[in-house]
């Protein structure tokens, strides 16, 4: 399976980029989205139709996973009919919070399903078991498996640090983690430091750790021309020798060929 990063940005969209949300594609084709921050609709258009997408499935309904939602509905509700053959979209999220799970559906558009959070949910060619994780709203990260090949990708959402994150994420073969923070800063109630995402990486023995949910701009003291690359190289020097990438928009990875 293919992933590929529509936005990067965690909290707000800066300069030319977007804010979190990640294209899988199955070898069969099926085309699922993760998350669907601000400029996901744009940006998927560099790869895709929007209209070709099978599926959407949302961590968490922060401003900053969903703020291109119902623009993407909108795209399926009123793009001319004529054009291509009408279908309804299925939108995945959980449903603790039900007035946000309720604006997922729109009649003859998008059908809002809530995911089994206790079981493995099938959507496509994909087996997806959930882990809640530690946020101020109720957020779930997903190990996501394809069926057919056994290739793993998990996916944090949002996430502090929290023992079970690294039994999750066990042997995948992409760890896509929200590293929202420099190392000193750990043990925060939203989001994961650089040292823990590498921590956790070389405790779950994952094959690649890519960040992404970065803070656009760094803290007082760090240089903002190569913020980024501070953030990745503190992340090496935990992750016992895993690779660490940084996500960036239209950066792709074949999973299981890395
Ligand atoms: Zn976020
Ligand atoms: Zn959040």
């Amino acid at each position: 399976m293919k992933l590929t990063t529509i936005g990067c940005w965690g909290a707000y969209p800066y300069q030319d980029a977007g804010t979190t949300s990640y294209l899988l594609t199955g070898r069969d084709g099926f085309q699922l989205l993760i998350d669907c921050g601000s400029r996901a609709v744009n940006e998927l258009e560099k790869e895709i139709s929007p209209l070709d997408l099978d599926a959407v499935i949302i961590s968490h309904y922060h401003p900053d996973h969903v703020a291109d939602l119902g623009v993407l509905r909108h795209y399926f509700q009123l793009y001319p009919k004529h054009l291509w053959e009408p279908k309804i979209l299925p939108i995945y999220g959980h449903d603790e919070d039900s007035q946000e799970f309720a604006k997922l559906t729109l009649d003859g558009v998008s059908n809002g399903i809530a995911y089994d959070v206790k079981g493995t949910e099938k959507i496509g060619p994909f087996d997806i078991t959930f882990i809640k994780t530690v946020h101020p709203v109720v957020c779930y990260a997903m190990r996501i498996v394809e069926r057919e090949s056994g290739q793993v990708l998990v996916f944090t959402g949002d996430s502090g640090y929290f023992d079970g994150l690294a039994d999750f994420a066990k042997d995948a073969d992409v760890f896509l983690a929200d590293v929202y923070l420099y190392e000193g800063n750990e043990n925060h109630p939203a989001h994961l430091t650089s040292k823990e995402a590498g921590q956790i990486a070389a405790q779950a023995g994952v094959k690649k750790l890519v960040l992404t949910h970065m803070p656009p701009l760094p803290p007082a003291g760090i240089a903002p021309d190569n913020h980024l690359e501070v953030l990745r190289s503190q992340t090496e020097t935990y992750s016992k020798g895993i690779p660490v990438e940084l996500a960036e928009p239209h950066k792709s990875w074949e999973i299981g060929e890395c």
